[in-house]
């Protein structure tokens, strides 16, 4: 079996101290958060850093520490099975601008529930869930 690792974030701008989060339309038909594959020597955050900037253009990323979740799941690629471990972290930008690469062919920013409403796969609404409780235990305090 196939193994890959790839690396995201629950990206996030504040609106009126609300979180804005961004999900992206992948060419395969779902929507997730921005991800890609750890490139070898590669450490999580740089890969987080080099797939938000190369996907979206965003390059003033900062992460909320002490939030970092995994996800992990099966699928085929030319017939052949992969299992994929994708780990997020929560990441702050002050931009609302995004410049899409190849790799996407849609994006939105929603507040909490949109996005939720909009996530594909029900471990990545797990994730959001528990990032946007994160999120407001911190902004409250
Ligand atoms: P990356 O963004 O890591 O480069 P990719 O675009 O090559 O990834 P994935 O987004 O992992 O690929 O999608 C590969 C396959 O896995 C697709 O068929 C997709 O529908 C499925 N998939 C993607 N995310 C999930 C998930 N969270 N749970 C289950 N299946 C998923």
């Amino acid at each position: 079996m196939l193994e890959e690792r790839s690396a995201g974030a629950v990206l996030f701008r504040l609106q009126d101290r609300e979180p804005i989060y961004l999900i992206l339309h992948y060419h395969a038909g779902h929507w997730d958060f921005p991800k890609g594959n750890i490139e070898q020597g590669e450490d999580e955050l740089s890969t987080v850093k080099r797939e938000i900037r190369e996907e979206t253009c965003i390059d003033d990323v900062e992460f909320i520490q002490g939030f970092r979740r995994m996800v992990e799941y099966m699928y085929r690629r030319a017939g052949r099975l992969v299992h994929k471990v994708v780990v997020f972290y929560l990441a702050k930008t002050s931009k609302d601008e995004v410049k899409l690469s190849y790799e996407h062919n849609d994006y939105r920013w929603g507040r909490f529930d949109d996005a939720l409403n909009l996530l594909t796969y029900n471990n990545s609404k797990i994730i959001l869930r528990d990032a946007d409780e994160f999120l407001r235990g911190i902004l409250s305090s």
